[in-house]
């Protein structure tokens, strides 16, 4: 069979990407990636980047589950153009193909029955030949089955030749049209089943290049026979250009599955990832340009291409995520980092006092839950509950310490860093001491614990009555 590149059959036409998603209950962190990337390729053409939530499975297609989709593209900032497709709603349409196609002779109703299924795979598993429906009501005529009797409807495929994907990302894929059998479009219940419901969807929404993972690269040998038999039928059956994206593995090599943690957006933006951070790891595995390891959104519609996508499996790496995710933080608005953390200390949290502590708290952290963790010491009123490290640290000889730290700071006028700094050095001086032992128990009394931001921010952010309650709260005497 003559074969055309799919390449060059769209290279002319506006670029119309889509992100199909299933709505499983998460936004799959290896769906969002191709969501990304078709995001990007749209955008980065200046096409249309189309959405289409494929909720045929009616137990698990939940509006909740649909929201959850909706929720983490949004958070990603993906925008996708014009209305949302559900697949769901256009079962009528995708029998209209299936009845054309047999109208026109390019399918036909097969009346085999389960039990005939059942030998055929028999046979076909004994000796060891794959699996697949071999064919025998294509050339018989219907009025040889029995009246009534229930029939699908199947693709009559080519039977000879091959047929060829230059995927973008695989490169030339090729597949003899005698290992692809005529499968399923209609079930015997006049449904339509999934391969037929993706292929009418790609081609009306008038897709023009399907990015998706790579474990349907088998299905795209099928949806082309359908696209191909509906070619002399109606217009706009347009081949795309197939990109066809490796998987996501985890660090130990194997498909990402739960037990290598989170597999969800939501549950990156609750582990406290940035939605930017999370878009620039996702773009950055699996796809590259040249060295470069940050990318604005600009930047990255700017660059992204699908050359620049690997052939093999990318592997998640969580503590590369969580350095860029620093990376983020550091160079985030305070005012949007305070609104970010208030959110996980709680309605103690103030919202003035955080953005003001930002610049301290930020420069550490590498997740939001961190930051949150480290600056919940300004909203802990008095008495403050030490944790046990906090209380072993407060002896007695560091409690006596406190009350003369209580003393010399009460008469401190100028309550800023670099006083507080050298009224702090020149008691540890005369104690003899490294500034260390002076700051471990002030830290205890002060936070509570025994990480903190420096101790002299602490004091500060604190202010002079808050600081000086805390610290005579645990001094001696
Ligand atoms: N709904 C499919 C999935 O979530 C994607 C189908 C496609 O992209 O063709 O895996």
């Amino acid at each position: 069979m003559a074969s055309t590149s799919a390449t060059e059959t769209s290279a002319d036409r506006p670029v119309v990407t889509r992100f199909a998603p299933s709505p499983t209950g998460f936004l799959h962190i290896g769906n969002a990636r191709t969501g990304l990337f078709s995001w990007l390729y749209a955008r980065h053409h200046g096409g249309k980047a189309l959405l289409r939530i494929e909720d045929t499975d009616k137990q698990r297609s939940t509006q909740e589950a649909v929201d959850v989709i909706l929720d983490g593209l949004d958070w990603l900032g993906l925008d996708f153009d014009g209305e949302t497709v559900f697949q769901s709603q256009r079962a009528d349409r995708h029998a209209e193909v299936a009845h054309k196609l047999l109208e026109a002779g390019r399918a036909y109703k097969c009346f085999v029955t389960p039990e005939e299924l059942a030998e055929m795979r028999e046979q076909q598993r004994a000796a060891k030949q794959p699996m697949r429906y071999d064919g025998r009501w294509r050339d018989r005529d219907p009025s040889e089955a029995q009246d009534g009797a229930p029939y699908t409807v199947r693709i009559k495929c080519e039977t000879s030749g091959e047929t060829v994907i230059e995927d973008a990302v695989q490169g030339r894929v090729a597949v003899k049209n005698s290992e692809i059998d005529d499968f399923i479009l209609l079930r015997a219940d006049g449904t339509p089943t999934y391969m037929l419901a993706v292929v009418v969807d790609d081609m009306d929404m008038g897709c023009t290049h399907i990015i998706r993972g790579d474990d349907h690269l088998n299905n795209a040998f099928r949806q082309l026979q359908v696209i191909k038999a509906m070619q002399g039928i109606e217009d706009g059956w347009d081949e795309p250009t197939y990109a066809h994206v490796p998987l996501i593995h985890g660090n130990d090599g194997a498909k990402l599955s739960k037990r290598h943690g989170a597999l969800g957006v939501r549950d990156y933006r609750d582990m406290g990832i940035l939605p930017e951070a999370l878009f620039n790891y996702l773009l950055r595995l699996g796809w590259g340009h040249g060295d470069k390891e940050e990318f604005t959104r600009e930047e990255a519609i700017e660059l992204f291409d699908l050359s620049g996508v690997n052939r093999g499996p990318s592997r998640f790496d969580m503590k590369k995520l969580l350095n860029m995710n620093g990376n983020y933080i550091r160079t985030a608005e305070d005012a949007r980092l305070a609104k970010i953390a208030a959110e996980r200390i709680g309605p103690q949290a103030d919202i003035a006092l955080l953005t003001e502590a930002m610049p301290v708290l930020k420069t550490r952290a590498r997740d939001m839950n961190e930051l949150a963790d480290g600056a919940a010491f300004l909203f802990k009123t008095r008495p403050l509950t030490l944790t046990e490290k906090a209380v072993e640290l407060l002896d007695a000889e560091a409690k006596a310490r406190l009350a003369e730290i209580s003393a010399r700071l009460s008469k401190e006028s100028d309550w800023t860093i670099s006083a507080l700094e050298a009224n702090l050095k020149a008691y540890a001086e005369e104690l003899g001491l490294g500034l260390g032992k002076l700051a471990q128990p002030l830290r205890a009394a002060l936070t509570g614990q025994t990480t903190s931001p420096g101790i002299f921010d602490v004091l500060a952010l604190l202010g002079r009555e808050e600081s000086l309650a805390r610290i005579d709260a645990q001094a001696a005497g």
